[in-house]
């Protein structure tokens, strides 16, 4: 009897009156659920009840029903979660906004402290966001979809303030240091935003069009937001205005190279230059290579230019040599649609012929972008370089996959430390322990190692402490044209000992 519902005679009256036959409900009685179902009985008048514990098995369905929209390591709400919100916001004819939200170099952290570490610390980076919508879910609410992507939907962000406002409360709340076996770590991230209905009428088509912003925003270094419409109308203009003038840069003459020092810590010397491209358009002026290098990537004009830079280079490094100056490695960079090129071995090789450089002094610089696309592949042609003598590094390292397996099959000479990491490591404890990490990893695999970047003497003498024995950067010279870069190969010839 002590199970039996409260209400049991109320309902049982109101089953007779409306002549039905049957009845069935939930309810508690302590810690149980009870499933009821009654049956009335034609011929006696009476009630057949059958009593059910479904404690369990609603628990479980509950567990499953969390599980299938939670997110098991951080416990927020998952993608499909996410689709299914949007979804719905989209049949109801809201607007708002579909932000996606990824934390700045990450994988960094993953590859130097290990998953487990990186695990705790996406927690904290995933109660820290929740903050964010502590106050009123219902304005805004924090997913994770996986790694270190994140997303939240924004019902009513209509005025551009309130977005940048959203932008710098989550740039507030990553403000304090994360605190992970006793060293403090510091997150910033990039935020890709797409608004509906405007630029999306589906879920997928909302989520592409966030992603494209959020890869803008990792492209310009991190640490920003920005809207899909405002990525897509500079980029698609740039694009074309500069696609059509790039095919005739060469042809025309609008290019150059410009020579910026790399020097050894030890005796003060310089080493070798880095070749860094440089567009003379003739209405913008002088034109940065990450304006149009991407661009010549997409469209394969790279090959061509390419070309021309590499035969340049080796021609220039030939006449500082036959000039009596001290022979310099020049460092080339090579681009992952230059690398996948078949023809790449022969067009190095034809620069080097016509120019007469011998080959070690020549070095070619490649992202691991370019070498993890296809790693046999790439082991191939890095050991046809390496037989002819040309010198290797690997670019901008820190920022890619940074796979130790790999660094150790590629025939490398030395690791350019990324320079994200240089610019930081001065006021974050977490980009000092990845230089410092990156440095003693390439010495421990007998590799040369150069940080780039280098702006200040604060960042010197930290990478000196760190055992750093080479360096690039704005504190010893900025890239300067060919005849600046001798007159100052001249003088340092003239220096007996340490540089300035
Ligand atoms: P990168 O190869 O990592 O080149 C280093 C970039 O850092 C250069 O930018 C250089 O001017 C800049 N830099 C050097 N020292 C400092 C410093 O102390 N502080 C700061 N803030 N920056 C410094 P740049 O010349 O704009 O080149 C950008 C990127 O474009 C290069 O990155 C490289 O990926 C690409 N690139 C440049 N020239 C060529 C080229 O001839 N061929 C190809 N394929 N790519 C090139
Ligand atoms: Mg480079
Ligand atoms: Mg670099």
């Amino acid at each position: 009897m002590a199970l039996l519902p409260n209400d049991l005679t109320v309902r049982l009256e109101k089953l007779r009156q409306s002549q039905g036959a049957n009845l069935r409900w939930e309810y508690r009685v302590g810690a149980w659920l009870i499933d009821i179902s009654v049956h009335r009985l034609e011929e006696s008048a009476g009630f057949h009840i059958y009593l059910s514990d479904v404690t369990e098995r609603r628990e479980a369905e509950a567990q499953l029903e969390f599980q299938a929209f939670h997110d098991a390591l951080t416990n927020l709400p998952n993608r499909r979660a996410f689709e299914k919100t949007v979804a719905m916001a989209l049949e109801e004819r809201r607007t708002g906004a579909v932000l996606l939200l990824s934390v700045d170099r990450f994988q960094a952290v993953v590859d130097t402290l290990g998953y487990a570490v990186a695990d705790r610390v996406l927690c904290d980076i995933a109660d820290r966001l929740a903050l964010l919508t502590a106050g009123d879910p219902s304005t805004c609410c924090i997913h994770r979809f996986d790694g270190e992507l994140f997303s939240a939907l924004v019902p009513q962000f209509d005025a551009p303030n309130e977005f940048a406002s959203f932008a710098s409360r989550v740039a507030g709340e990553m403000a304090a240091p994360f605190v992970i076996h006793g060293r403090e770590m510091f997150f910033s991230f990039s935020i890709g935003v797409a608004h509906f209905p405007q630029d999306g009428a589906d879920v997928s088509e909302l989520l592409r069009n966030a992603d494209t912003a959020l890869q803008s925003v990792k492209r310009r270094g991190g640490r920003g937001a920005v809207r899909y419409i405002e990525a897509m109308s500079t980029r698609a203009l740039e694009r074309l205005e500069v696609e059509h003038a790039l095919r005739r840069a060469v042809e025309r003459d609008e290019l150059e190279l410009h020579y910026q020092p790399q020097l050894d810590l030890a005796s003060g010397r310089i080493v070798g230059v880095e070749a860094l491209v440089r567009w003379r358009h003739p209405m913008k002026g002088m034109v940065s290579p990450a304006d149009f290098i991407p661009i010549a990537e997409e469209t394969g004009a790279i090959i061509e230019i390419g070309i021309w830079i590499l035969a340049t280079a080796c021609a220039e490094n030939r006449r500082w040599q036959e000039a009596g100056l001290p022979p310099l490695v020049m460092a080339v960079n090579i681009s992952p649609r230059q690398f996948a090129d078949p023809q790449l071995p022969q067009t190095v090789l034809q620069a080097l012929e016509s120019s007469g450089l011998a080959p070690q002094w020549l070095e070619l610089e490649i992202t691991e972008g370019a070498a993890m696309h296809d790693v046999d592949a790439a082991i191939t042609v890095l050991h046809a370089f390496k037989a002819i003598g040309i010198g290797l590094s690997m670019d901008d390292f820190g920022t890619g996959y940074s796979s130790l397996s790999y660094l150790k099959r590629f025939p490398i000479d030395r690791l350019k430390v990324d320079q994200s990491f240089v610019r930081h490591m001065i006021d974050e404890p977490t980009d000092a322990a990845i230089v410092r990490s990156i440095i003693v990893l390439g010495h421990s695999l007998d590799l040369g190692v150069i940080a780039e970047g280098v702006e200040t003497q604060a960042q010197l003498s930290l990478l000196t402490k760190f055992g750093c024995k080479q360096v690039q950067g704005y504190v010893f010279g900025r890239p300067r044209p060919a005849a600046e870069m001798r007159a100052l190969l001249q003088e340092h010839l003239a220096r007996p000992t340490h540089a300035s």
